[in-house]
């Protein structure tokens, strides 16, 4: 029987954050769509397994602290247990209830949704199950995947994905990794009563963002219990049957001549993550460019190096975040299937807020410190600093920094990056966030009234 063969306006490969962005947009215009995901499930990582469940597992620990912050305010919680499978099935449930909204969604806004792998025959035509489908513009949104590190035994460990799937709680966790993931992870982990240590390749963790960030996190996670080997390299993994810690972890140190070893029930790789190319046999689109790291390259307004085919989110692998992979989706849609109006419709990557879930959470926007000095040269340069004991705890024995950090450049003194840290800190960045979109100054930020008694008005009111 020949393949079923299809034409639509507009076919796009993924049905995560950026893919259901653009078909839903590009369809709200009238175009014909078809929007392909492989996994089975709509929502692709975030919803699945990133940004949804893991907050959900970040709220679960924070209840943890606020119960130990409890008996410092006169509450008595009495006797606490935690049941891991009762948090995860709930989450599950709630994930699932998400993956049914989406495909409903889909159906409401006449986007045909087609469950399974989607690969190239041409420029023009992908195949997927026994059907052929055939459009003159193709978006490829497949997102990334973790990155297992090649080390004997590797298949021992789990990596984020794989921390969704737990059934039951790790008594001893090794993280090796120390950007957002493995620190939101760890935080998670050690608030709901795991023992924990991260490995990290340098003496520093969060490495991409302001040096403030990572410093004041780690303090704080070392306080909350969390051990480091820095300037560790992990060499692999043995597994031993029938024990209670059944993961020999080895690594080797720099400081140290010999390598070291520990045992563990969970060993998690939060080393990084690679775009999901492999499937999509790109052999068959000659000419499309991918860069270093294997991501789709395309240009600011999304196109790859080959007409109607265009990439985004995090297979494109610029700020790899939910929210960017759904504005940019959206102004492509806008963009092709809009009109007149959105011809030159395209995503500002510039000033991209973000949020680090950790304990505590922390809020950056813009340059970091060395990028500010570097890009504007250390004359041009002010830096305004605040560290203060946030009134929650004015109550309990242990004090917890806030830190803040915002670099102006120029006579304006423009706000070119701002950096938070401490409870409440995720919340507030977003308003700030559009200010400084707005090409706020550091006058600006202070002509606005103090909102008291808050941790936000130091930002106000910072010297
Ligand atoms: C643990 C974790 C926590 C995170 N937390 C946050 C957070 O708090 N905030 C935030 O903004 N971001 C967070 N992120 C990042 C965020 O999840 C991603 O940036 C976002 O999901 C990227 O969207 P996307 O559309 O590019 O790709 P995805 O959402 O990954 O969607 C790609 C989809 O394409 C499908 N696919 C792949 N290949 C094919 C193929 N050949 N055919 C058909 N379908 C295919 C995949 O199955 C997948 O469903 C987190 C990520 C992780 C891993």
């Amino acid at each position: 029987m020949p393949p079923v063969s299809k034409l639509f306006d507009f076919i796009v490969i993924g049905g995560g954050s950026g893919g259901l962005a653009c078909a839903r947009r590009a369809a709200s215009y009238g175009a014909k769509v078809a929007l392909i995901e492989g996994s089975g499930r709509l929502g692709g990582t975030c919803v699945n397994v990133g940004c949804v469940p893991k907050k959900v597992m970040f709220n679960g620990a924070s209840i943890m602290e606020a119960i130990e912050d409890a008996k410092h305010y006169g509450i008595s919680v009495g006797s606490r247990s935690f049941d891991w499978g009762v948090l995860k099935n709930a989450r599950d449930a709630y994930v699932k209830r998400l993956n049914g909204i989406y495909e409903n969604n889909l159906v409401k806004d006449n986007v045909e949704y087609v469950d399974g792998m989607a690969s190239f025959i041409s420029n023009t035509e992908i195949k997927v199950n026994d059907a052929v489908l055939t459009a003159s513009h193709i978006l490829i949104a497949t997102g990334g995947h973790p990155i297992i590190p090649k080390v004997e035994g590797a298949e021992h460990g789990i990596d984020s994905d794989g921390f969704f799937d737990l059934e039951t709680q790790p008594k001893r966790v090794a993280v090796v990794g120390s950007g957002y993931i493995g620190v939101e992870i760890a935080g998670i982990f050690n608030a709901l009563g795991s023992d924990v240590t991260v490995f990290t390749r340098t003496p520093h963790i969060l490495r991409h963002h302001d040096s403030m960030i990572g410093e004041t996190m780690m303090g704080e996670m070392e306080r909350l219990g969390i051990k480091f080997e820095h300037n560790s390299s992990v060499s692999g993994i043995k597994k031993h049957e029938g024990t209670e810690l059944p993961l020999e972890l080895s690594w080797a140190t720099k400081d140290r001549s010999a390598e070291s070893s520990g045992l563990f029930d969970c060993v998690l790789w939060a080393v990084g993550r690679a775009p999901n190319t492999a499937p999509l046999n790109l052999a068959a689109v000659p000419g499309i460019q991918l860069n270093r790291t294997g991501h789709i390259v395309a240009d600011e307004y999304q196109n790859t190096s080959v007409p109607g085919i265009y990439s985004l989110g995090d297979v494109y692998g610029k700020s790899e975040l939910t929210p960017v992979a759904i504005a940019a989706g959206r102004h492509l849609a806008n963009r092709l299937f809009g009109g007149a109006q959105f011809v030159t419709s395209k995503l500002d990557y510039v000033n991209i807020p973000t949020v680090i879930f950790g304990h505590p959470v922390a809020g950056t926007i813009g340059l970091t410190e060395e990028q500010a000095r570097a890009e504007y040269g250390d004359g041009e340069i002010k830096v305004y600093k605040s560290r203060f004991t946030n009134m929650y705890n004015a109550l309990t024995p242990y004090k917890p920094p806030t830190s803040m950090k915002m670099i102006v450049a120029g006579a304006s003194e423009k706000v070119v990056g701002l950096h938070l840290i401490g409870r409440g800190c995720d919340e507030m960045l977003q308003g700030f966030g559009v200010a400084i979109k707005m090409g706020a100054t550091k006058r600006d930020i202070d002509s606005c009234v103090a909102i008291h008694p808050t941790s936000a008005e130091e930002v106000v009111t910072m010297r």
